[in-house]
């Protein structure tokens, strides 16, 4: 998953000898990117902010990226926004934080895609929906009840 193609892919060497509280804001992005054998995802964009801490550096990060998916109600194909935002905490080798998970590689590079292929597979729903609003097929007929309404449709109305 390191190698040098990866766009999710960063040297933070500038940020290691910089003053505590120093930061910088770092964007991503990329048209079409495969995060897992089955699991990709296009027009991905992210913004990490990454300060330097005594201890390590921490990561602000904001991404957005799009699957293709199926709603459903209606079973239409459509465009599933994703968005994630997570904050971690990269350690320094040495650091008395150093135990809990992720540490600054000796190189300074580190690359960003497990941990945003984590993110953003938490916000997959389970249950995709085109829209808030989709009205859904009618059980009866099969009519796409956001573009035919159907005369089942109108009984069930006038039976509320
Ligand atoms: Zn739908
Ligand atoms: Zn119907």
């Amino acid at each position: 998953m390191t190698t040098s193609r990866s766009p999710l892919r960063l040297n933070v060497g500038f940020l290691l000898n910089q003053p505590i509280g120093s930061f910088r804001d770092v964007r991503f992005e990329a048209d079409h990117l495969q995060l897992a054998p089955d699991f990709t995802v296009t027009s991905l964009s992210g913004l990490i902010r990454i300060s330097r801490t005594p201890v390590g550096l921490l990561m602000d990060a904001d991404f957005t990226a799009y699957i293709p998916a199926e709603c459903v109600r209606c079973l239409n194909n459509y465009v599933q926004p994703l968005h994630t935002t997570f904050q971690e905490l990269y350690a320094f080798r040495n650091s008395p934080v150093s135990d809990s998970g992720l540490i600054v590689p000796d190189d300074g590079n580190i690359d960003f895609t497990p941990l945003v292929r984590e993110y953003l597979t938490v916000e997959i729903p389970i249950k995709p929906i085109c829209r808030p609003t989709c009205a859904g097929l009618c059980v009866e007929c099969g009519a796409d009840l956001n573009s035919e309404p159907c005369e089942h449709r109108a009984g069930i109305i006038l039976e509320d």
